[in-house]
């Protein structure tokens, strides 16, 4: 009760309102009077700018349209997401892969081949031609954005066929990669003995999909080739075609010490896909190749609470996610390519939790992934933004979990001397639900920077506050203009 005395009379009409169904109903006059209250009296968060802020944009989808135009298509793009906050674009792996204008770049055939190559049916990838792949790279940089490539490394697909006699009996081997097999560009030809078994063992620990192809990066040449050369792959794209970082297709399929090498040898932005819901997993594989890793555990955290068991107290649970063990080589995410064609739920934050969960990551620590079609659909797009622009402001400063129950999870973070620091507040009841917190502010007025309340609290001279949110939404609190 003695919470309850401390909200504003002013306050306590916004409640009513909103439990009234405010949010639902934006024709309503009081509504939009309400709204624009909240909107005059929020401070431009621009000044808030964070030194390291900056969020990546996966930049494709499964099996994108139209074909043959997909850089042409990203660059129409690129003006809007600068302008928004993101600050890096993760594009498909650029090589021709064996399935030539339906690739999606995860069967590299000819690593040089980025589309200018007639080969596996065509000349262009099905992303688009070498020439609109580097005009998409210029205007990227021109507008702030670094650029990075999907490498695949593991495996290789469309060569030709070959006796392998580290496989007696087995006629079916495609090992083969020369100009007039699969690899035109004639850069970094292939033949069984880069494969395994060969005359250095059988395999690499790691033998899962693609076994007759699984590249050996023991070997030399392969090394040598895939970024020791100075015209190796990854001097190619860093130093030719002007990527500036790195996304490595699925990790767990080679050595994490490969990953070192190669950026040792030419550095930029990395980031691994060890697709594992573990955490001590992603945790090991940083430490060991010494590259950020997608916070699968984060996503699957996301995904168990607000999916399966619609409760959100394992959010509150320490370690549980690579972002809470290692923030600042976690790059966390909510969908991506494979999760989003993923028929089984469990593999995927369902389209009605999607906004709540991208709350999550954009106000937490970690560097956090929107995801193209997240961001491409218009009932997410403003919202996202506003969650951006949180993000690269006020989210900073420790972070101090408040409450993790079922229904709610609330989370503070600090903030600094010159940054007032914000209060993320999930709800995934059906009502309104009001929380009291004790904030790092004292008399101040605070507003919901994501819109979705129209609250205007005011904190008393201990800091204490009741702040709301909505049902099956969220807000994020921080203060008003003086
Ligand atoms: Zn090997
Ligand atoms: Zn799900």
């Amino acid at each position: 009760m003695k919470n309850i005395l401390k909200i504003s009379y002013k306050t306590i009409l916004l409640l009513g309102g909103v439990v009234l169904g405010m949010q639902a109903c934006s024709d309503d006059d009081d509504s939009s009077n309400r709204q624009s209250v909240v909107e005059d009296i929020k401070l431009d968060l621009s000044q808030f700018q964070k030194e390291d802020s900056g969020v990546m944009m996966q930049a494709f989808y499964w099996d994108v349209e139209p074909r043959f135009a997909w850089y042409d298509e990203v660059s129409t793009k690129i003006e809007d997401w600068s302008a928004s906050g993101i600050n890096r674009i993760w594009l498909p792996a650029p090589g021709k892969g064996a399935s030539g204008g339906f690739s999606m770049g995860y069967d590299p055939s000819d690593y040089f081949d980025v589309g200018e190559f007639d080969q596996h049916g065509t000349v262009e990838t099905r992303f688009g031609s070498r020439v609109e792949l580097e005009n998409l790279i210029q205007k990227s940089h021109d507008n702030n954005i670094e650029v990075i490539a999907d490498i695949v490394m593991g495996h290789n697909s469309g060569g030709g066929l070959q006796d392998n006699p580290f496989r007696p009996g087995d006629t079916e081997v495609f090992s083969l990669f020369n100009e007039e097999n699969g690899n035109a560009s004639g850069k970094f030809n292939r033949s069984y003995e880069h494969f395994h078994p060969n005359n250095i063992h059988a395999n690499d620990e790691q033998a899962l999909f693609f076994e007759k192809t699984d590249l050996c990066h023991d070997q030399q040449y392969v090394q040598d080739w895939l970024w020791g050369r100075d015209d190796s792959v990854a001097e190619f794209y860093k130093n030719t075609l002007g990527f500036d970082g790195w996304r490595f297709d699925y990790v767990k399929s080679f050595d994490p010490k490969w990953i070192t090498a190669w950026n040792d040898k030419v550095g930029g932005f990395s980031v691994g896909e060890n697709f594992d819901g573990n955490e001590q997993v992603l945790k090991d594989w940083v430490d060991a190749s010494g590259s950020p890793a997608f916070d699968f555990a984060c996503f699957y955290r996301l995904d168990e609470t607000l999916d399966r068991a619609k409760d959100l107290t394992a959010l509150g649970n320490a370690g549980n996610m690579l972002r809470k063990l290692d923030p600042s080589n976690a790059v966390t995410f909510t969908a991506n390519h494979d999760t989003e064609k993923d028929e089984n739920p469990d593999n995927r934050i369902s389209y009605a939790n999607k906004l709540l969960a991208y709350s999550y990551i954009l106000t937490h620590d970690g560097y956090p992934t929107i995801f193209y079609l997240d961001y491409e659909n218009e009932s997410f797009k403003e919202p996202l933004k506003r969650l951006i622009t949180i993000y690269n402001t006020i989210a900073t400063g420790d972070i101090e979990v408040i409450e993790a129950n079922e229904d709610e999870y609330i989370m503070k973070r600090s903030g600094d001397a010159d940054n007032p620091g914000l209060i993320l507040y999930m709800n995934i009841s059906n009502q309104t639900k009001q929380y009291n917190v004790n904030s790092n502010w004292v008399d101040k007025t605070l507003v919901d920077y994501t819109d979705n309340s129209a609250a205007t609290p005011t904190t008393d001279t201990n800091g204490n506050v009741i702040i709301q949110a909505p049902g099956r939404s969220f807000s994020v609190w921080s203060i008003a203009k003086e």
